[in-house]
Order: structure tokens, then C-alpha cells, then sequence
């Protein structure tokens, strides 16, 4: 009797379920007005706000962290008297990019303006050393002994070199998809003239950086780490600081007359320490600079995209995101893992957000989900993903509400919010 009495009671309780989202779930919110947060970088509408890109260290996995491919070349003479060789330019190789990621992984506060309250914010990319697929002779390190001249760095004067393209034709490998670093001599003329300073220096060029003055200077290749971070800072997006606007308000202009803070006693206020600045430090990015560098890699028609690993393409599980707070999403995100919006959650999108293959994004009881005017919930790779699932239980169920016209693309229940917006009217 008790038993049946307790089924009775089972059959009769409420379930929790789980549904794909349907038409009839969403429901249309007026346009409230524009969020009105002021910034001190916002140079733009939506997507295209430098701080929306920024990490937020409450929720750094909401940032993936982004792995730049790269691969090194070491140009010599036909003689191989120039540059470094064999074993000494591996290991040096591996020590510039090994220390050049240590840097990123441990950013440094501003220096400038004097007495500044910038936060020092986590930075979310780093290099991978990247060898042609399915050769395994192929370390990502390669060595060019050219007959001529082409194989130096002319920095400045009537015969630079610098901006020359043909050699990135010539000697370029896997341009499309990898950052290709060279690495040069001065030209032994130029180190010969007493006004050419062969002095470490680079140039970032689209789809190459050349870079010189690791053998002229004989140091470790630690020494070379911020030139290497400094030119891919150009390659995404990055431009100097001290003269000129760089379109981020936390980058000070300022007299680029310090090199280092004891070179002289005004120099221990005046000194920068920021990436894109000339400076002996070169180890400091700002919030701004962070996300613009972020913002450049997350936009789809950007060149450097190509050189990220497509880590967004598959499904990781450990790189799943609970949303239990209420966020709001202002800049475009390729994510990793599955998407949970849970009770008391509340997550707004205002740009696109690419979910992997086989992804869910799930609106558990009590939470909610808001798309924006301009959000975009798609599959940045070409594949499918498995759209919004509801979960339900007795009368309250997860929500989705929308306003202006959202889409929702490459989805396998590929609901479309126009329709919505046609029936509501
Ligand atoms: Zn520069």
C-alpha cells in the first residue's frame, strides 16, 4: 500500500526535464536603452569595444587563452659566418620564445603615468612553436645560407631592407597559418658605419617578423624576449604609444627621453615600462592593449586569426563555462566547451559567440539567457552545434529573451528569431 501510495506521489511530481529551445520559448523584450557604461577606451559600438575584450579575473576562463604558431628562421651567409648555427640557434630558439611567454604570463603594472591605478590584468595569449604537420624531421626551425645580400637586415639608410617582401616570398613557410619569425644579420657594411647602430631590432610584416641584432650583441636570448612580444604586439593590432594615439586612453604619450629608470634621477618618474614603448623593461600592457589585442584575434576577418590554433573547433570538457552570476558578453568569443547558464544565473550576449561541434548551451531552472541586437550564436569552424536546451521543471523552466534581431546560425534545431519578431508584431 505504501509503495503504491509512493509511486502515485512519483508519477504525480513534477520531472525535471530537458528540451531543445523552441519558437514559442523566446520571448521578445523592447529595446531598453544602450548600456551606458562609459569608457575610458571605448572606441566604438558593439564588438568593437577594446574593454569588452579585456579578461575579467572573476571569470578568467571566460577568456580562452590563445596560442599564437610560430616558427623560426635563422639567415646567414652562404659561409655561415653571420648568425648563430646548428645547436646553438635551437637552443637559442627555444629560450626566446620560452622566456618571451614568460613575460606574457606574468604582466607587469604601469610604470607610467606616475602614481597610476591601471590594473595589471592577465595576459591571454602565448606562442607555439609550430613544425609542418606530418614531418616529423620538421622542428619549426629552419635555416636559410643565402649566396647574397638578401639575407641581412638593413634597418635604415638609402638600401634598407626592411619593409622588402621578396624574401618572405622566397623563404616564408606555412604563411597562412603560422607567424614566421626571421631571424637576421645586420649588414656587415652598416655594422662597419659608425652612425649604424646594429642594435636588436624588427619590423612586423602581415604574416613575418624579421628581427636583428642577436649576433651582433652576442647576449642571451632572454635579452630578446620583449623585442619578439613588442612586434607581435604589431602583428595584432598594437602600435607605439609614446607619441602618437594608439586608440587605448591607458597608455600614456609621454617624452621617450628614459631608457631606464636609473639612467638618470628624473628618469626614475619619467621611465616606461610598456610593451610598445623603446624602454629596457618592455614588459607592461595595459588593459586596453590586452583587449585589443584579444578583440583582433576574435574577429573573423582578421589576417592573425589564421595564426591562432583552432582550439575553438573541438569539443574540450575541461574547458566547459557555468554561468552562475550576471555577465554580460560585449566582445566576441570563440569558446571551447560546453555553455550552462545556471539558477540565478543571468548571461547577456551582445556580439558573436562561436560554441565547438557537438557544444550545448543549457538554461537551467532559474537562469536566463538574453540576446542582444548584433549577438550571433554560431559555429566559427563550419560545423554544427547543438543549439539552446531548456530545462524544465513543473511550471518554471530556463528563459531566453531577445531583443532586435539576434541570430541563432549553424545550430542543429536552427530556430529563427526574425520569425519570432514577425509573430509578435
Ligand atoms: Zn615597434
Amino acid at each position: 500500500m505504501a509503495l503504491a501510495f509512493l509511486m502515485l506521489l512519483l508519477a504525480c511530481s513534477p520531472q525535471l526535464q530537458q528540451r531543445l529551445v523552441q519558437q514559442e520559448d523566446l520571448i521578445e523584450i523592447r529595446s531598453k536603452e544602450e548600456p551606458t557604461k562609459t569608457s575610458a577606451f571605448r572606441i566604438g559600438g558593439p564588438c568593437l569595444d577594446n574593454e569588452a575584450y579585456a579578461p575579467d579575473t572573476n571569470y578568467l576562463d571566460h577568456t580562452p587563452m590563445k596560442y599564437i604558431r610560430v616558427n623560426v628562421h635563422w639567415f646567414n651567409t652562404a659561409d655561415s659566418s653571420k648568425n648563430y648555427n646548428g645547436q646553438e640557434a635551437i637552443d637559442f630558439t627555444r629560450g626566446l620564445l620560452s622566456t618571451a611567454n614568460k613575460d606574457l604570463a606574468r604582466n607587469q603594472p604601469m610604470w607610467l603615468p606616475s602614481g597610476n591605478q591601471t590594473p595589471t590584468l592577465p595576459i591571454r595569449h602565448r606562442y607555439v612553436l609550430t613544425p609542418r604537420p606530418n614531418d616529423p624531421t620538421d622542428d619549426g626551425i629552419y635555416f636559410h645560407y643565402v649566396n647574397d645580400e638578401s639575407c641581412f637586415l638593413i634597418h635604415k639608410g638609402r638600401n634598407t631592407n626592411l619593409y622588402k617582401r621578396g624574401i618572405i616570398r622566397k623563404f616564408g613557410i606555412q604563411l597562412d597559418t603560422v607567424l614566421n619569425i626571421f631571424i637576421m644579420p645586420h649588414h656587415p657594411d652598416s655594422v662597419a658605419s659608425p652612425t649604424y647602430h646594429p642594435s636588436s631590432t624588427g619590423v612586423a610584416l602581415g604574416s613575418v617578423v624579421k628581427v636583428a641584432g642577436m649576433i651582433e650583441d652576442g647576449g642571451p636570448s632572454w635579452e630578446f624576449r620583449s623585442l619578439i612580444n613588442h612586434e607581435v604586439g604589431h602583428i595584432y593590432g598594437l602600435t607605439h604609444t609614446w607619441a602618437y594615439n594608439d586608440g587605448c586612453d591607458d597608455t600614456p604619450k609621454h617624452s621617450q627621453s628614459c631608457w631606464s629608470r636609473n639612467q638618470r634621477p628624473e628618469c626614475r618618474d619619467q621611465t616606461s615600462n610598456n610593451v610598445m614603448d623603446y624602454n629596457a623593461e618592455q614588459n607592461a600592457w595595459t588593459p586596453c592593449q590586452i583587449g585589443k589585442v584579444q578583440r583582433r584575434m576574435a574577429d573573423l576577418k582578421s589576417r592573425p586569426r589564421r595564426f591562432l590554433q583552432k582550439r575553438w573547433c573541438q569539443l574540450n570538457p575541461q574547458a566547459n563555462i557555468t554561468i552562475r552570476d550576471s555577465i554580460r558578453w560585449g566582445g566576441a568569443k570563440d569558446l571551447e566547451g560546453h555553455l550552462t547558464i545556471a539558477e540565478g544565473g543571468t548571461l547577456t550576449i551582445g556580439c558573436r559567440v562561436s560554441l565547438p561541434a557537438k557544444a550545448k548551451l543549457t538554461i537551467q531552472v532559474g537562469g536566463k539567457l538574453i540576446l542582444q541586437d548584433g549577438a550571433q550564436l554560431h559555429n566559427a569552424c563550419g560545423d554544427q552545434w547543438e543549439g539552446i536546451w531548456i530545462e524544465e521543471f513543473g511550471k518554471k523552466k530556463g528563459e531566453v529573451l531577445f531583443e532586435g534581431q539576434p541570430e541563432i546560425l549553424d545550430a542543429v534545431n536552427g530556430i529563427d528569431l526574425s520569425q519570432t519578431v514577425e509573430k509578435s508584431s
